[in-house]
Protein backbone atom coordinates (compact mmCIF):
# COMPACT_ATOMS: atom_id res chain seq x y z
CA UNK A 1 0.00 0.00 0.00
CA UNK A 2 1.50 3.16 -0.72
CA UNK A 3 2.20 5.86 2.22
CA UNK A 4 0.35 8.35 1.34
CA UNK A 5 -2.95 5.80 1.57
CA UNK A 6 -1.69 4.43 4.59
CA UNK A 7 -1.53 7.27 6.38
CA UNK A 8 -4.78 9.01 4.81
CA UNK A 9 -6.17 5.48 5.66
CA UNK A 10 -4.67 5.65 9.30
CA UNK A 11 -6.00 9.32 9.88
CA UNK A 12 -9.20 7.89 8.69
CA UNK A 13 -9.86 5.61 10.64
CA UNK A 14 -9.74 6.97 13.90
CA UNK A 15 -13.01 5.59 13.78
CA UNK A 16 -11.54 2.13 14.88
CA UNK A 17 -12.90 0.73 17.99
CA UNK A 18 -10.38 1.84 20.51
CA UNK A 19 -8.61 -1.61 21.27
CA UNK A 20 -8.31 -3.87 24.24
CA UNK A 21 -4.82 -4.48 25.31
CA UNK A 22 -3.23 -6.74 27.51
CA UNK A 23 -1.89 -3.82 29.51
CA UNK A 24 -5.57 -2.97 30.13
CA UNK A 25 -6.69 -6.40 31.55
CA UNK A 26 -8.17 -5.84 34.83
CA UNK A 27 -6.26 -7.50 37.75
CA UNK A 28 -8.03 -7.70 40.82
CA UNK A 29 -6.40 -6.23 44.06
CA UNK A 30 -4.92 -3.19 41.80
CA UNK A 31 -1.62 -1.70 43.76
CA UNK A 32 -2.59 -1.85 47.26
CA UNK A 33 -2.91 -5.74 47.37
CA UNK A 34 -2.61 -7.40 50.41
CA UNK A 35 1.04 -9.52 50.77
CA UNK A 36 1.23 -12.24 49.19
CA UNK A 37 0.06 -15.26 50.88
CA UNK A 38 2.81 -17.82 52.69
CA UNK A 39 1.76 -20.57 50.53
CA UNK A 40 1.66 -19.03 47.20
CA UNK A 41 5.49 -17.56 48.22
CA UNK A 42 6.17 -21.04 48.61
CA UNK A 43 4.50 -22.04 45.27
CA UNK A 44 6.13 -18.87 43.58
CA UNK A 45 9.74 -20.10 45.07
CA UNK A 46 9.33 -23.61 43.94
CA UNK A 47 8.46 -22.94 40.38
CA UNK A 48 11.61 -20.24 40.16
CA UNK A 49 13.85 -23.78 41.53
CA UNK A 50 11.93 -26.00 39.06
CA UNK A 51 12.32 -23.96 35.96
CA UNK A 52 15.93 -23.28 35.74
CA UNK A 53 15.89 -22.12 31.88
CA UNK A 54 16.03 -18.61 32.32
CA UNK A 55 16.11 -15.05 33.27
CA UNK A 56 12.84 -13.99 33.41
CA UNK A 57 10.50 -16.99 33.89
CA UNK A 58 9.02 -16.13 37.19
CA UNK A 59 8.40 -12.12 37.98
CA UNK A 60 6.97 -11.06 41.24
CA UNK A 61 3.98 -8.07 41.12
CA UNK A 62 1.86 -6.94 43.14
CA UNK A 63 -1.15 -7.82 42.02
CA UNK A 64 -0.44 -11.32 41.53
CA UNK A 65 1.58 -13.89 43.84
CA UNK A 66 3.73 -14.57 40.71
CA UNK A 67 3.97 -14.45 36.51
CA UNK A 68 5.33 -17.76 35.78
CA UNK A 69 6.33 -17.55 31.44
CA UNK A 70 7.64 -20.73 30.79
CA UNK A 71 10.02 -20.97 27.42
CA UNK A 72 8.63 -24.23 26.18
CA UNK A 73 6.03 -26.80 26.70
CA UNK A 74 7.86 -29.06 28.90
CA UNK A 75 7.90 -26.29 31.29
CA UNK A 76 4.38 -25.70 31.00
CA UNK A 77 4.23 -29.50 32.38
CA UNK A 78 6.21 -28.74 35.28
CA UNK A 79 4.18 -25.76 36.19
CA UNK A 80 0.73 -27.39 36.14
CA UNK A 81 2.04 -30.08 38.23
CA UNK A 82 3.67 -28.09 40.97
CA UNK A 83 0.06 -26.00 40.77
CA UNK A 84 -1.48 -28.97 40.99
CA UNK A 85 0.43 -31.02 44.00
CA UNK A 86 0.39 -27.53 46.01
CA UNK A 87 -3.42 -26.92 44.98
CA UNK A 88 -2.65 -23.43 43.82
CA UNK A 89 -4.65 -20.70 42.48
CA UNK A 90 -3.80 -20.11 38.38
CA UNK A 91 -4.75 -18.37 35.50
CA UNK A 92 -3.79 -18.71 31.74
CA UNK A 93 -2.89 -16.27 29.52
CA UNK A 94 -2.18 -15.87 26.00
CA UNK A 95 -2.22 -12.74 24.65
CA UNK A 96 -4.42 -11.39 27.65
CA UNK A 97 -6.81 -9.43 25.77
CA UNK A 98 -10.00 -11.08 27.02
CA UNK A 99 -11.45 -8.57 29.10
CA UNK A 100 -13.17 -10.22 31.71
CA UNK A 101 -11.48 -9.83 35.07
CA UNK A 102 -10.77 -12.92 36.54
CA UNK A 103 -10.23 -14.81 33.56
CA UNK A 104 -7.06 -14.14 32.13
CA UNK A 105 -5.72 -12.68 35.14
CA UNK A 106 -5.69 -13.57 38.91
CA UNK A 107 -5.34 -11.87 42.07
CA UNK A 108 -2.36 -12.13 44.41
CA UNK A 109 -3.52 -15.89 45.74
CA UNK A 110 -2.92 -17.14 42.33
CA UNK A 111 0.21 -17.39 39.68
CA UNK A 112 -0.46 -15.96 36.22
CA UNK A 113 0.81 -18.41 33.97
CA UNK A 114 1.69 -16.53 31.09
CA UNK A 115 2.42 -18.33 27.43
CA UNK A 116 4.38 -15.37 26.35
CA UNK A 117 7.61 -17.18 25.28
CA UNK A 118 5.65 -20.15 23.26
CA UNK A 119 5.46 -17.79 20.16
CA UNK A 120 6.80 -19.70 17.20
CA UNK A 121 5.61 -20.09 14.13
CA UNK A 122 6.50 -22.75 11.89
CA UNK A 123 5.46 -23.88 8.09
CA UNK A 124 5.70 -27.67 7.32
CA UNK A 125 8.17 -28.16 4.77
CA UNK A 126 5.33 -29.27 2.01
CA UNK A 127 3.46 -25.93 3.35
CA UNK A 128 0.07 -27.23 4.22
CA UNK A 129 -0.04 -26.55 7.88
CA UNK A 130 1.97 -24.26 10.20
CA UNK A 131 2.58 -25.14 14.31
CA UNK A 132 1.84 -22.15 15.85
CA UNK A 133 2.58 -21.26 19.44
CA UNK A 134 -0.35 -19.75 21.65
CA UNK A 135 1.78 -16.98 22.87
CA UNK A 136 2.04 -15.29 19.37
CA UNK A 137 0.71 -12.22 18.34
CA UNK A 138 -1.81 -12.75 14.59
CA UNK A 139 0.77 -10.16 12.92
CA UNK A 140 3.41 -12.22 13.90
CA UNK A 141 2.05 -15.37 12.50
CA UNK A 142 0.99 -13.60 9.22
CA UNK A 143 4.84 -11.96 9.24
CA UNK A 144 5.96 -15.54 8.58
CA UNK A 145 3.68 -17.28 6.68
CA UNK A 146 2.61 -14.47 4.03
CA UNK A 147 5.89 -14.01 2.42
CA UNK A 148 5.99 -17.68 1.95
CA UNK A 149 2.41 -17.25 -0.31
CA UNK A 150 -0.08 -18.89 2.62
CA UNK A 151 -2.04 -18.01 5.49
CA UNK A 152 -3.99 -19.63 8.33
CA UNK A 153 -7.75 -18.79 9.34
CA UNK A 154 -7.18 -16.27 12.11
CA UNK A 155 -7.44 -13.22 13.83
CA UNK A 156 -8.66 -9.84 11.70
CA UNK A 157 -6.33 -7.53 14.16
CA UNK A 158 -2.26 -7.95 14.41
CA UNK A 159 -1.84 -7.62 17.91
CA UNK A 160 -4.76 -9.73 19.47
CA UNK A 161 -3.21 -12.86 20.62
CA UNK A 162 -3.48 -16.69 19.17
CA UNK A 163 -3.85 -18.90 22.29
CA UNK A 164 -7.40 -17.15 23.68
CA UNK A 165 -9.22 -16.43 20.02
CA UNK A 166 -8.59 -20.07 18.93
CA UNK A 167 -9.92 -21.84 22.07
CA UNK A 168 -12.87 -18.98 21.33
CA UNK A 169 -14.08 -19.49 18.34
CA UNK A 170 -11.92 -17.34 16.01
CA UNK A 171 -13.55 -14.83 13.25
CA UNK A 172 -11.55 -14.00 10.13
CA UNK A 173 -11.71 -12.52 6.89
CA UNK A 174 -12.29 -16.17 5.68
CA UNK A 175 -14.85 -17.47 8.07
CA UNK A 176 -17.68 -17.25 5.50
CA UNK A 177 -15.58 -19.29 2.90
CA UNK A 178 -13.21 -21.59 6.10
CA UNK A 179 -15.63 -21.41 8.98
CA UNK A 180 -13.84 -20.58 12.39
CA UNK A 181 -10.65 -20.39 13.18
CA UNK A 182 -11.45 -23.75 15.24
CA UNK A 183 -12.41 -25.59 12.57
CA UNK A 184 -9.26 -25.48 11.06
CA UNK A 185 -7.15 -27.17 13.63
CA UNK A 186 -4.99 -30.48 12.55
CA UNK A 187 -4.04 -31.11 15.84
CA UNK A 188 -3.71 -29.56 19.34
CA UNK A 189 -0.31 -29.64 21.53
CA UNK A 190 -1.99 -30.32 25.03
CA UNK A 191 -0.45 -30.25 28.68
CA UNK A 192 -2.94 -32.02 30.72
CA UNK A 193 -3.85 -32.26 34.68
CA UNK A 194 -1.28 -34.79 35.39
CA UNK A 195 1.23 -32.89 33.41
CA UNK A 196 1.49 -35.07 30.10
CA UNK A 197 1.81 -33.90 27.03
CA UNK A 198 -0.25 -35.07 24.23
CA UNK A 199 -1.24 -34.09 20.42
CA UNK A 200 -5.14 -34.59 19.90
CA UNK A 201 -6.05 -34.97 16.45
CA UNK A 202 -9.12 -36.22 14.63
CA UNK A 203 -8.06 -39.26 14.43
CA UNK A 204 -5.62 -40.17 16.88
CA UNK A 205 -6.10 -42.30 20.01
CA UNK A 206 -6.92 -38.07 21.81
CA UNK A 207 -10.09 -38.05 19.19
CA UNK A 208 -12.55 -36.85 21.84
CA UNK A 209 -10.22 -34.05 23.17
CA UNK A 210 -9.44 -32.99 19.80
CA UNK A 211 -13.28 -32.37 19.46
CA UNK A 212 -13.67 -31.06 23.04
CA UNK A 213 -11.08 -28.04 22.06
CA UNK A 214 -13.48 -26.99 19.14
CA UNK A 215 -15.59 -25.76 21.68
CA UNK A 216 -14.69 -26.50 25.20
CA UNK A 217 -12.08 -23.95 25.84
CA UNK A 218 -9.79 -23.93 28.41
CA UNK A 219 -11.73 -26.97 30.91
CA UNK A 220 -9.32 -29.28 29.66
CA UNK A 221 -5.88 -28.39 29.71
CA UNK A 222 -3.55 -26.17 28.61
CA UNK A 223 -2.98 -26.03 24.78
CA UNK A 224 0.74 -25.33 23.98
CA UNK A 225 0.37 -25.31 20.13
CA UNK A 226 -2.17 -25.53 17.57
CA UNK A 227 -1.15 -27.25 13.70
CA UNK A 228 -3.50 -25.19 11.57
CA UNK A 229 -4.19 -25.82 7.94
CA UNK A 230 -2.83 -23.99 5.48
CA UNK A 231 -4.17 -22.19 2.92
CA UNK A 232 -2.66 -20.22 -0.46
CA UNK A 233 -3.30 -16.38 0.14
CA UNK A 234 -2.47 -12.96 -2.23
CA UNK A 235 -3.72 -9.80 -2.68
CA UNK A 236 -7.20 -8.90 -1.41
CA UNK A 237 -9.40 -5.69 -2.70
CA UNK A 238 -9.82 -3.16 0.23
CA UNK A 239 -12.63 -0.55 0.28
CA UNK A 240 -13.40 1.51 3.69
CA UNK A 241 -16.15 3.54 3.58
CA UNK A 242 -18.56 6.21 5.48
CA UNK A 243 -21.88 7.02 5.15
CA UNK A 244 -23.41 10.15 6.28
CA UNK A 245 -25.41 9.47 9.16
CA UNK A 246 -28.64 10.40 7.68
CA UNK A 247 -28.26 7.15 5.87
CA UNK A 248 -27.90 5.17 8.75
CA UNK A 249 -31.65 3.27 8.29
CA UNK A 250 -30.14 2.09 4.16
CA UNK A 251 -26.78 1.23 5.55
CA UNK A 252 -28.67 -0.84 8.00
CA UNK A 253 -30.73 -2.54 5.97
CA UNK A 254 -27.99 -2.89 3.38
CA UNK A 255 -26.62 -5.07 5.62
CA UNK A 256 -29.27 -7.43 6.72
CA UNK A 257 -29.43 -7.15 2.44
CA UNK A 258 -25.92 -8.33 1.83
CA UNK A 259 -25.90 -10.85 4.32
CA UNK A 260 -28.83 -12.72 2.70
CA UNK A 261 -27.28 -12.32 -0.92
CA UNK A 262 -23.74 -10.92 -0.78
CA UNK A 263 -22.49 -12.93 1.58
CA UNK A 264 -23.47 -15.66 -0.53
CA UNK A 265 -20.02 -15.38 -2.14
CA UNK A 266 -17.79 -16.59 0.24
CA UNK A 267 -14.89 -14.60 -0.64
CA UNK A 268 -16.20 -11.74 0.59
CA UNK A 269 -16.79 -10.49 3.46
CA UNK A 270 -17.44 -7.20 5.55
CA UNK A 271 -16.26 -5.69 8.82
CA UNK A 272 -18.03 -2.46 10.72
CA UNK A 273 -15.78 -0.16 11.79
CA UNK A 274 -16.99 1.62 14.26
CA UNK A 275 -20.72 2.94 15.57
CA UNK A 276 -22.61 4.39 13.03
CA UNK A 277 -22.45 3.18 8.79
CA UNK A 278 -18.48 2.74 8.34
CA UNK A 279 -17.69 -0.12 6.76
CA UNK A 280 -14.87 -2.16 5.62
CA UNK A 281 -15.75 -4.24 2.56
CA UNK A 282 -12.63 -6.85 1.71
CA UNK A 283 -12.47 -9.54 -0.87
CA UNK A 284 -10.38 -11.91 -1.08
CA UNK A 285 -8.81 -11.41 -4.70
CA UNK A 286 -7.69 -8.28 -6.38
CA UNK A 287 -10.93 -7.45 -7.98
CA UNK A 288 -13.02 -3.94 -8.42
CA UNK A 289 -16.55 -3.35 -7.23
CA UNK A 290 -17.44 -6.97 -6.37
CA UNK A 291 -20.79 -7.73 -6.77
CA UNK A 292 -21.40 -9.38 -3.69
CA UNK A 293 -21.06 -5.61 -2.53
CA UNK A 294 -24.24 -3.90 -4.35
CA UNK A 295 -26.41 -3.51 -1.33
CA UNK A 296 -23.87 -0.92 0.14
CA UNK A 297 -22.92 0.56 -3.75
CA UNK A 298 -26.71 1.42 -3.93
CA UNK A 299 -26.75 3.59 -1.08
CA UNK A 300 -25.20 6.43 -3.38
CA UNK A 301 -22.83 8.91 -1.97
CA UNK A 302 -19.55 8.42 0.79
CA UNK A 303 -16.54 8.90 2.21
CA UNK A 304 -13.91 7.15 1.00
CA UNK A 305 -11.33 6.53 4.19
CA UNK A 306 -9.41 3.92 1.68
CA UNK A 307 -9.80 1.76 -1.74
CA UNK A 308 -6.73 -0.38 -2.38
CA UNK A 309 -5.80 -3.60 -3.41
CA UNK A 310 -3.05 -5.18 -0.89
CA UNK A 311 -2.02 -8.17 1.31
CA UNK A 312 -3.37 -9.31 4.14
CA UNK A 313 -0.31 -7.65 6.23
CA UNK A 314 -1.56 -4.76 4.39
CA UNK A 315 -5.07 -5.19 6.01
CA UNK A 316 -3.08 -6.02 9.47
CA UNK A 317 -1.55 -2.67 9.20
CA UNK A 318 -5.43 -1.05 8.54
CA UNK A 319 -6.87 -2.62 11.40
CA UNK A 320 -4.15 -2.79 13.95
CA UNK A 321 -3.32 0.94 13.37
CA UNK A 322 -5.61 2.40 16.63
CA UNK A 323 -4.18 -0.50 19.25
CA UNK A 324 -3.87 1.53 22.15
CA UNK A 325 -2.12 1.65 25.23
CA UNK A 326 -2.77 3.04 28.81
CA UNK A 327 -5.08 2.80 32.00
CA UNK A 328 -8.41 1.70 30.08
CA UNK A 329 -10.96 -0.70 31.19
CA UNK A 330 -13.49 -2.80 28.49
CA UNK A 331 -16.33 -4.69 28.99
CA UNK A 332 -18.62 -6.14 26.68
CA UNK A 333 -21.73 -8.26 25.89
CA UNK A 334 -22.79 -10.47 23.03
CA UNK A 335 -26.08 -12.09 21.94
CA UNK A 336 -27.37 -13.94 18.48
CA UNK A 337 -29.63 -13.08 16.42
CA UNK A 338 -31.23 -13.73 13.11
CA UNK A 339 -31.11 -11.77 9.95
CA UNK A 340 -33.74 -8.77 10.06
CA UNK A 341 -33.53 -5.35 8.54
CA UNK A 342 -35.79 -3.28 11.00
CA UNK A 343 -33.80 -5.42 14.21
CA UNK A 344 -31.19 -3.92 13.04
CA UNK A 345 -32.43 -0.47 13.11
CA UNK A 346 -34.08 -1.38 16.54
CA UNK A 347 -30.99 -2.53 17.84
CA UNK A 348 -28.67 0.26 16.36
CA UNK A 349 -31.03 2.62 18.34
CA UNK A 350 -31.05 1.09 21.87
CA UNK A 351 -27.33 0.93 21.56
CA UNK A 352 -27.25 4.43 20.96
CA UNK A 353 -30.03 5.50 23.28
CA UNK A 354 -28.21 3.74 25.95
CA UNK A 355 -24.59 5.35 25.63
CA UNK A 356 -26.21 8.65 25.82
CA UNK A 357 -26.28 7.86 29.42
CA UNK A 358 -22.89 6.60 30.07
CA UNK A 359 -20.42 8.95 32.12
CA UNK A 360 -17.91 11.63 30.94
CA UNK A 361 -15.06 10.39 29.50
CA UNK A 362 -16.58 6.81 28.70
CA UNK A 363 -17.58 5.61 25.47
CA UNK A 364 -19.75 2.53 23.62
CA UNK A 365 -18.54 0.64 20.13
CA UNK A 366 -20.87 -1.04 18.29
CA UNK A 367 -19.61 -3.41 16.01
CA UNK A 368 -22.22 -5.87 15.02
CA UNK A 369 -20.58 -9.36 13.38
CA UNK A 370 -22.30 -10.02 9.80
CA UNK A 371 -22.14 -14.33 9.60
CA UNK A 372 -22.90 -16.19 6.64
CA UNK A 373 -24.93 -19.70 6.93
CA UNK A 374 -21.89 -21.23 5.71
CA UNK A 375 -19.54 -20.79 9.00
CA UNK A 376 -21.74 -23.72 10.42
CA UNK A 377 -21.85 -25.49 7.15
CA UNK A 378 -17.92 -25.34 6.74
CA UNK A 379 -17.90 -26.24 10.40
CA UNK A 380 -19.35 -29.60 9.93
CA UNK A 381 -17.75 -30.49 6.70
CA UNK A 382 -14.58 -30.08 8.48
CA UNK A 383 -15.31 -32.07 11.19
CA UNK A 384 -17.80 -30.76 13.20
CA UNK A 385 -17.62 -28.52 16.39
CA UNK A 386 -19.71 -27.96 20.00
CA UNK A 387 -20.80 -24.72 19.23
CA UNK A 388 -24.09 -25.44 18.61
CA UNK A 389 -24.19 -22.56 14.97
CA UNK A 390 -27.55 -22.92 12.95
CA UNK A 391 -27.03 -23.28 9.48
CA UNK A 392 -28.55 -19.19 8.80
CA UNK A 393 -27.49 -16.16 8.20
CA UNK A 394 -26.45 -14.60 11.31
CA UNK A 395 -25.77 -11.32 13.50
CA UNK A 396 -23.03 -12.26 16.00
CA UNK A 397 -23.29 -8.69 18.03
CA UNK A 398 -20.81 -7.28 19.78
CA UNK A 399 -20.59 -4.07 21.40
CA UNK A 400 -18.75 -2.96 24.16
CA UNK A 401 -17.79 0.18 26.22
CA UNK A 402 -14.28 1.85 27.55
CA UNK A 403 -13.58 4.21 30.34
CA UNK A 404 -10.46 4.91 32.55
CA UNK A 405 -11.91 6.60 35.85
CA UNK A 406 -12.64 3.26 37.96
CA UNK A 407 -15.28 4.83 40.05
CA UNK A 408 -17.27 4.27 37.00
CA UNK A 409 -17.55 0.78 36.73
CA UNK A 410 -20.67 -0.07 38.42
CA UNK A 411 -22.33 2.47 36.55
CA UNK A 412 -21.12 1.47 33.01
CA UNK A 413 -22.07 -2.47 34.37
CA UNK A 414 -25.02 -1.06 34.49
CA UNK A 415 -25.48 -0.05 31.44
CA UNK A 416 -24.00 -3.05 29.86
CA UNK A 417 -26.72 -5.30 31.12
CA UNK A 418 -29.03 -2.51 30.43
CA UNK A 419 -28.09 -2.89 26.66
CA UNK A 420 -28.17 -6.40 26.34
CA UNK A 421 -31.65 -7.05 28.39
CA UNK A 422 -33.07 -4.62 26.10
CA UNK A 423 -31.79 -5.87 22.89
CA UNK A 424 -32.54 -9.36 23.70
CA UNK A 425 -36.11 -8.56 24.54
CA UNK A 426 -36.44 -6.73 20.87
CA UNK A 427 -34.89 -9.85 19.20
CA UNK A 428 -37.46 -12.16 21.09
CA UNK A 429 -40.53 -9.88 20.21
CA UNK A 430 -39.27 -10.29 16.51
CA UNK A 431 -38.61 -13.52 17.18
CA UNK A 432 -35.12 -13.49 15.89
CA UNK A 433 -33.15 -14.63 18.84
CA UNK A 434 -30.74 -17.99 18.60
CA UNK A 435 -29.28 -19.14 21.45
CA UNK A 436 -25.37 -19.20 20.40
CA UNK A 437 -23.20 -16.78 22.72
CA UNK A 438 -19.61 -15.98 20.77
CA UNK A 439 -17.22 -16.43 23.78
CA UNK A 440 -14.61 -14.24 22.60
CA UNK A 441 -16.87 -11.33 22.92
CA UNK A 442 -18.98 -12.49 25.83
CA UNK A 443 -19.30 -10.57 29.05
CA UNK A 444 -18.82 -12.12 32.71
CA UNK A 445 -22.54 -13.22 33.52
CA UNK A 446 -23.31 -14.73 30.14
CA UNK A 447 -23.34 -18.48 29.92
CA UNK A 448 -22.08 -19.42 27.02
CA UNK A 449 -21.46 -22.73 27.19
CA UNK A 450 -25.29 -23.40 28.01
CA UNK A 451 -26.11 -21.51 24.89
CA UNK A 452 -24.30 -24.55 22.65
CA UNK A 453 -26.91 -26.80 23.56
CA UNK A 454 -27.22 -29.43 26.05
CA UNK A 455 -25.59 -32.05 24.11
CA UNK A 456 -22.81 -30.23 23.18
CA UNK A 457 -22.43 -29.65 27.21
CA UNK A 458 -22.64 -33.07 28.04
CA UNK A 459 -19.97 -33.72 25.39
CA UNK A 460 -17.74 -31.13 27.13
CA UNK A 461 -18.35 -32.47 30.35
CA UNK A 462 -17.51 -36.08 29.62
CA UNK A 463 -14.03 -34.75 27.85
CA UNK A 464 -13.30 -32.73 31.29
CA UNK A 465 -13.74 -35.85 33.19
CA UNK A 466 -11.70 -38.15 31.21
CA UNK A 467 -8.73 -35.75 31.22
CA UNK A 468 -9.09 -34.39 34.12
CA UNK A 469 -10.55 -36.63 36.59
CA UNK A 470 -9.19 -34.34 39.87
CA UNK A 471 -10.57 -31.13 38.48
CA UNK A 472 -7.83 -29.23 38.60
CA UNK A 473 -8.80 -27.24 35.69
CA UNK A 474 -11.98 -26.78 37.55
CA UNK A 475 -11.34 -25.96 41.06
CA UNK A 476 -7.36 -24.10 40.89
CA UNK A 477 -8.40 -22.36 37.50
CA UNK A 478 -9.36 -18.78 39.01
CA UNK A 479 -12.19 -17.91 36.12
CA UNK A 480 -13.51 -18.70 32.58
CA UNK A 481 -16.35 -19.89 31.06
CA UNK A 482 -15.86 -23.44 33.20
CA UNK A 483 -17.91 -26.48 33.73
CA UNK A 484 -18.03 -25.83 37.28
CA UNK A 485 -20.31 -22.64 36.67
CA UNK A 486 -23.25 -24.76 34.78
C1 LIG B 1 -8.90 -5.41 19.16
C2 LIG B 1 -9.49 -6.75 19.24
C3 LIG B 1 -9.81 -7.39 18.07
C4 LIG B 1 -10.37 -8.67 18.12
N1 LIG B 1 -10.63 -9.29 16.96
C5 LIG B 1 -11.10 -10.54 16.99
C6 LIG B 1 -11.30 -11.26 15.77
O1 LIG B 1 -11.04 -10.78 14.69
N2 LIG B 1 -11.80 -12.51 15.85
C7 LIG B 1 -12.11 -13.10 17.06
O2 LIG B 1 -12.55 -14.25 17.07
N3 LIG B 1 -11.92 -12.45 18.22
C8 LIG B 1 -11.42 -11.20 18.21
N4 LIG B 1 -11.22 -10.54 19.38
C9 LIG B 1 -11.56 -11.20 20.66
C10 LIG B 1 -10.42 -12.12 21.05
O3 LIG B 1 -10.54 -13.32 20.35
C11 LIG B 1 -10.44 -12.44 22.53
O4 LIG B 1 -10.16 -11.24 23.23
C12 LIG B 1 -9.42 -13.51 22.88
O5 LIG B 1 -9.59 -13.86 24.23
C13 LIG B 1 -8.02 -13.05 22.60
O6 LIG B 1 -7.09 -14.10 22.72
P1 LIG B 1 -5.93 -13.99 23.79
O7 LIG B 1 -4.91 -15.00 23.46
O8 LIG B 1 -5.51 -12.60 23.96
O9 LIG B 1 -6.74 -14.51 25.07
P2 LIG B 1 -6.44 -14.38 26.63
O10 LIG B 1 -7.06 -13.14 27.16
O11 LIG B 1 -5.02 -14.63 26.94
O12 LIG B 1 -7.30 -15.62 27.14
C14 LIG B 1 -8.69 -15.73 26.94
C15 LIG B 1 -9.21 -16.95 27.72
O13 LIG B 1 -8.65 -18.16 27.18
C16 LIG B 1 -7.85 -18.87 28.15
N5 LIG B 1 -6.65 -19.32 27.45
C17 LIG B 1 -5.85 -18.53 26.68
N6 LIG B 1 -4.89 -19.26 26.12
C18 LIG B 1 -5.07 -20.53 26.55
C19 LIG B 1 -4.38 -21.75 26.30
N7 LIG B 1 -3.33 -21.78 25.49
N8 LIG B 1 -4.81 -22.89 26.90
C20 LIG B 1 -5.90 -22.87 27.72
N9 LIG B 1 -6.60 -21.74 27.97
C21 LIG B 1 -6.19 -20.58 27.40
C22 LIG B 1 -7.56 -17.82 29.22
O14 LIG B 1 -7.36 -18.41 30.47
C23 LIG B 1 -8.81 -16.95 29.19
O15 LIG B 1 -9.85 -17.53 29.93
C24 LIG B 1 -10.62 -9.28 19.37
C25 LIG B 1 -10.28 -8.63 20.54
C26 LIG B 1 -9.70 -7.39 20.49
C27 LIG B 1 -9.28 -6.73 21.72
Amino acid sequence: MPTSIRNAVLTALSVLPAVRSAAHIPVRGGDTAAPVLRSQQDTCNQLKQALTGANATISKTRTTACIVSPKNTQEVSTVVKILSQTQTKFAIRSGGHNYIPGFASVNESGVLVSLSNLNTTVLSTDKKSAKIGPGNRWLAVYQALVPQGVTVVGGRVGPVGVGGLMLGGGLSYFATQRGLALDNVKSYEVVLANGSIVTATATNQYSDLYKGLRGGGSNFGIVTNYELYTYPVGQFSVDARAYSTNQTDAFLRAVAEYQQEGQLDPLSSIQLLATGPTIMLLYNEAVQSAKAFDAFYNLGSYTPIAAFNGSLLDIMALTGSRFSTGNISTYGETFTHKVDADLNIDLYNIFVEEIANLPTGASGVWVPNPIAASVATVGKQYGGNLLGLQEVPQQWYEWFITWTDSTQEQTIRDISQRITQRCTAATEAKDADLPYLFTNTAGIKQNVLSSFGADNVNTIKAIAAKYDPGQVFQKLQNDGFLIRKL
